[in-house]
């Protein structure tokens, strides 16, 4: 192995070290605590970069799927949709409530949700409580079949963002097309708070709510006084100092990610392989570069992982669907037709370097090591 490790994604600070002078200032006023200017702050700055009016900043992605849950009402043996093609933390929120998931399979355009496998699951299974609709590596889902399903039947749509600030469908960024959607600042996503996540909220009561939720649900009395289950959830206000520096570069950080994209796909037109598309009148921020290898390829996505692993660059498979965990291998799973297009995703498809701190050389290294292996 030779050179620097080239990374899918990792965290990347502002070069003016926004951050590190937000992290100070805490220091310095002692603020070191989950609450503070800096939380409130980085609040109103995702609040205006997304148009949302209510946002609670978590301590993680996953907090804010498990409070969205809790406000849409789900309980022990409610049904909850939820896309089969996705990381975890998408379902385990599910499990914490005693709810039952169903998972569903995505179509082959932007690799989320199949809203005919949507229809197809109600049919089987009724119309669940609340669907979380995820937008995999950036790329908006079928929001606007989605939503009308959702309207239709009276399903909560929970948006699980947690991989898509600054993806756009239909001019309305992600993270605000459902009543409540979640987003990610794990270390490795567009921009990070080392840790951290937040709730977005269509309805004021509902972000009140899940600030009482993570703030372990104490009601306004001169005692400690408690009257349901409470987490605690909220932000630290060190990490929310990091966000808001890195609110600051995140135009910068997808105009770079889209850049990478752009690139492997000028470069790799030759080869056999099929990128994550967009569907109509979307934008994804492309957090990771995702494409599939032709069925007719020999080379499989462990082969080119292992071979990209020797030139010291990280590649990773795409998410392995729930239906397919072992954990969850008693839920039920809707597909249509008799090939799921999840598991195919799977078995022939890659994440690729995506990280921001990659050089055009670096990258090129990506590249040719790529075109060796076809
Ligand atoms: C990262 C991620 C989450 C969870 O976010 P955390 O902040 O790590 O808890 C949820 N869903 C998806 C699709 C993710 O990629």
């Amino acid at each position: 192995m030779e050179g620097k490790r080239i990374f899918l994604a990792s965290p990347h600070m502002s070069d003016e070290g926004y951050e590190l002078e937000y992290v100070n200032d805490a220091f310095r006023k002692n603020w070191i605590a989950p609450l503070g200017e800096n939380v409130n702050e980085f609040e109103a700055a995702v609040k205006r970069f997304t148009g949302e009016e209510n946002a609670v900043a978590l301590s993680a992605g996953t907090a804010a799927l498990h409070l969205a849950l809790i406000l849409a009402g789900v309980g022990r043996g409610d049904k909850v949709f939820c896309q089969s093609l996705t990381f975890s933390a998408s379902a385990n929120p599910i499990a914490y409530l005693g709810a039952e998931p169903v998972f569903v399979d995505s179509e082959s355009e932007s690799w989320n949700l199949d809203p005919a496998a949507v229809r197809e699951a109600i049919r089987l299974h009724g119309a669940p409580k609340a669907l979380v609709a995820v937008h995999l590596y950036g790329m908006p889902a079928k929001m606007r079949e989605i939503e009308g399903i959702c309207e239709e039947y009276g399903i909560v749509l929970v948006e699980d963002a947690a991989e898509a600030l600054g993806s756009v469908y239909e001019g309305r960024p992600c993270g605000t097309l459902g009543q409540l959607g979640a987003l990610s600042f794990n270390g490795n996503k567009i921009i990070t708070t080392s840790g951290g996540g937040m709730l977005l909220c269509r309805e004021k009561e509902d972000a009140a709510h899940a600030l009482k939720l993570a703030t372990q649900a104490r009601e306004p009395f001169p005692w400690y006084q408690h009257e349901e289950i409470g987490y605690n959830y909220r932000m630290s206000n060190i990490s929310a100092g990091i966000g808001r520096g890195q609110m600051r570069v995140l135009p910068e950080r997808i105009a770079k990610k889209r850049e990478i994209f752009e690139t492997y796909k000028r470069e790799l037109a030759e080869k056999p392989l099929s990128f994550q598309e967009g569907v109509k009148d979307s934008a994804s921020n492309r957090w990771l570069t995702a494409a599939t290898i032709a069925d007719d390829c020999k080379v499989t996505p462990t082969e080119l992982i292992r071979l990209l692993g020797e030139e010291n660059i990280e590649a990773r498979h795409v998410w392995k669907p729930m239906h397919m965990q072992p954990v969850f291998s008693d839920c039920a799973f809707v597909k249509c037709g008799d090939a799921a297009v999840s598991e195919r995703l799977f078995n022939r498809g890659i994440c690729l370097p995506s990280d921001t701190k990659m050089t055009p050389g670096e990258q090129m290294k990506v590249i040719e090591t790529l075109k060796k292996a076809f």
